[in-house]
């Protein structure tokens, strides 16, 4: 079987992340290809995930760093 290069169960469908979806400058909405106008948050039965719409979080470093994490 052939393996999966994204974990479809680690997201949470909705609009913004769909195929059929296409982002509207300066503006909440998402435009679909299918439905018109839609939410970012809304979803509907055909949808389907695009992995590269996702946005990943932002790491944060902690800022306890000292002399000796970046020496040899
Ligand atoms: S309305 Fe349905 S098809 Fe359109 S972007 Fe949202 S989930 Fe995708």
């Amino acid at each position: 079987m052939r393996q999966k290069l994204y974990n479809k169960k680690d997201h949470t469908p909705q609009c913004a992340t769909c195929v059929h979806a296409r982002v509207i400058d300066g503006d909440a909405d998402v435009l679909c290809v299918r439905e018109g106008v839609v939410g970012e948050s809304d979803v509907c039965r055909r949808y389907e995930y695009d992995p590269l719409k996702r946005k990943p979080t932002k790491h944060r470093l902690s800022g306890d760093f000292s002399a000796e994490d970046f020496s040899l």
